[in-house]
């Protein structure tokens, strides 16, 4: 199922959107992708200027790793059929002193609202880094990342709270190995069979 009605307007209200174009360095350019029969969603931070350019959100080496945790090929992860991919920033925001700046505050107060209203299939959220963690948590959400990340069965199986996948979390994977050995395999169980095609219908 292909976006459609309300949700098809809707992303293109979205990919319309010049609500903080005087703060963007480069431009609007939203980078987002859902269909109302996703069942997974991916909630990250917002496109870095690779993205910008492209286009395509995570092709890249966090992409990577995110679809490692998942344990899902890019074929499944960019089919918006099944997966939607909204991060809690959809334009790249610009640099500050250390690395990119955090998602503008204008795309959840704008639009996150009414694209999860169109989204009545998802079953699994999966929620990469501080932000996504915040936004689709909110006051369930622990005292830091790591609290929230640990606590993660009392979430599960549809929010999954994950540290971001950037190589920046390289240090935090090492000093948390609970998390590759228990919440990776717990959250790949979770969206296997979500994602698998549907069958074909028989022939009568
Ligand atoms: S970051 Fe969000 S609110 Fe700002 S221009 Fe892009 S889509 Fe609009």
């Amino acid at each position: 199922m292909r976006p459609s009605g309300d949700l098809e307007v809707l992303l293109r209200e979205v990919r319309a959107c010049r609500a903080c174009e005087p703060h963007l360095p480069l431009g609007p350019r939203p980078v987002l992708r859902a269909a109302p029969s996703a069942k997974v969603l991916i909630a990250g931070q917002a496109p870095g200027t690779k993205v910008h350019e492209s286009g395509l959100p995570w092709d890249d080496a966090s992409g990577e790793r995110l679809r490692d945790w998942l344990g899902m090929s890019r074929e499944v992860f960019y089919d918006e059929t099944r997966i939607a991919i909204i991060p809690q920033g959809f334009c790249y925001p610009g640099r500050g002193k250390n690395g990119d700046l955090p998602p503008r505050k204008e795309c959840e107060e704008l639009w996150h609202g009414r694209l999860i209203a169109g989204l009545p299939n998802l079953e699994v959220f999966v929620l990469a880094g501080r932000y996504a963690h915040a936004y689709h948590l909110g006051p369930r959400r622990k005292r830091n990342l790591t609290e929230t990340a640990r606590a993660w069965r009392g979430y599960a199986p549809r929010y999954f709270p994950l540290p971001h996948p950037s190589w920046h979390n390289n240090h935090w994977l090492k000093v948390n190995p609970w998390f590759e050995a228990e919440c990776v395999p717990a959250l790949r169980a979770a969206v296997r069979s979500l994602v698998r095609p549907e069958p074909a219908s028989a022939v009568p």
